[in-house]
């Protein structure tokens, strides 16, 4: 490929492209634009100019969280606090265009605001949320959430962490594994299980407690930018009033989970779109048999593929979005967006690297990044077959778990 063809096709993919083939932009409102337009400028400016490098070297790109502050997009379905109000369309949006730029700094607001931020919002008492929200919607203080463990993920509802009440103060102990921001967040909130009563309750760690200790997780090929660790909790000792007072078993930590599915569904999407116009930029300017392969019907036919699959990820996503700001979404909707949408964008960005052929496998043109970030999305918040598990418990009346 000629120097003026790699350019031509920097640009091309640089450019936000806009698919929306059922005119999805129609379905928004006014501050939604707004909000879609805000953040994919600062995405095409601040992002994409530096988010290979960082994903090559495994690093997080300190760098821009004053930036990300300044967009003031912190604010997911919350209110108050500093936060900045937006409906689950608006935040869906956010991950959207996020996703689109980069999965890495995407699954890193997920992470602060999505499980952080709302465990403390949904769960914490009116204290606490003054107490720790405010720092956070600045971006003054980033957070964790740690939950899985070594020996249970998927089964996240058997975690052996445990929590021992001695007076005022709670001792923890036990391990975490994969929490994003671990190494070196401000605030990690963790789940652990009460040896009194045998309820999981979530507590506020801060990173200088004694005996916390967060390693991290080298040799990932998948979100390279995003610090998850391996986490120790040896006897760490937590006020009570760090104690989230409305946590009172696993299914207060469910709800949590349920919102941010949601996002994981945008941010798929995002991933699928970006992929796409990738593909189809590419398509219209290599050239091979003398003629664009944009051109060849095996090639149209996989583009056509790719963009029933973005659209149809686009309208389940604005959908889901408005049932949420309805309150009317359930668990299994957001898991079965969740399970559609990761699935299908991981197929999307693997069609855009075969089409891609050879450049299809370097940072330099996006679409790896995109496909290897995209596994971690099909795993993490349940995998693909855990929400099929609770899809399909609640269309058979079957579970079918164990
Ligand atoms: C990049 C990344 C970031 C993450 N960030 C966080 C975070 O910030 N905080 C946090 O707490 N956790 C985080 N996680 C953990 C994530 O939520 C778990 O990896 C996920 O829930 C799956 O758990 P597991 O990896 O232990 O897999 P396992 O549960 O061991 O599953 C292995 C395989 O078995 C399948 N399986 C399991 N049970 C069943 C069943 N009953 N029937 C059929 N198949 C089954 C699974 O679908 C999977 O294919 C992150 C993970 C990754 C990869």
């Amino acid at each position: 490929m000629s120097d003026r063809l790699t350019a031509d096709l920097a640009e091309g993919i640089a450019r936000a492209r806009d698919t929306d083939y059922l005119n999805m932009n129609a379905l928004l409102t006014e501050e939604e634009r707004a909000l879609l337009a805000k953040v994919r400028v600062f995405g095409d400016r601040e992002l994409l100019p530096i988010v290979n490098d960082y994903w090559e070297r495994g690093e997080f790109p300190h760098e821009i969280l004053p930036k990300l502050a300044a967009l003031n997009i912190v604010g997911d379905t919350m209110s108050g606090y500093g936060t900045t109000p937006m409906s689950a369309v608006g935040q869906g949006l956010v991950s959207y265009e996020l996703g689109r730029l980069d999965g890495s700094i995407g699954t890193f607001m997920g992470v602060h605001v999505g499980l952080a931020m709302q465990s403390i919002y949904q769960l914490g008492s009116e204290e606490q949320r003054q107490r720790w929200l405010p720092p956070m919607a600045a971006l003054e203080k980033v957070g964790a959430f740690a939950l899985t463990e070594p020996d249970h993920g998927s089964d996240s509802v058997a975690l052996e962490s445990t929590a021992t009440r001695d007076g005022d103060t709670w001792i923890l102990n036990g391990r975490k594994r994969w929490p994003g921001n671990a190494t070196w967040c401000d605030v990690i909130v963790v789940y652990a299980r009460d040896t009194a009563d045998g309820t999981v309750k979530g507590f506020v760690v801060e990173k200088d407690d004694p005996g916390y200790s967060a390693t991290k997780i080298d040799g990932k090929v998948s979100l390279r930018m995003v610090q998850n660790a391996d986490i120790v909790l040896d006897e760490v000792r937590v006020p009570d009033d760090r104690r989230l007072v409305h946590c009172n078993g696993f299914p207060d930590v469910a709800k949590v989970l349920m919102g941010t599915r949601n996002m994981v569904a945008w941010s798929s999407a995002g991933h699928a779109v970006a992929a796409y116009e990738i593909a189809l930029t590419y398509a219209q300017r290599r050239i091979q048999f003398g003629q664009p392969i944009a051109q060849r019907q095996l090639i149209q036919s996989q583009l056509v593929q790719m963009l029933a699959d973005v659209t149809a990820m686009q309208l389940y996503c604005i959908r889901l979005g408005r049932l949420l700001d309805e309150g009317e979404v359930t668990d299994t909707m957001a898991a079965l967006a969740k399970y559609y949408c990761s699935v299908k964008a991981r197929d999307v960005c693997r069609q855009a690297r075969d089409i891609l052929g050879g450049n299809g496998i370097t940072l330099e043109f996006h679409v790896m990044r995109h496909l290897c970030d995209m596994e971690a999305l099909v795993t993490y918040e349940g995998t693909a077959e855990i929400q099929s598990l609770i899809v399909g418990r609640e269309v058979t009346g079957s579970g079918a778990f164990v």
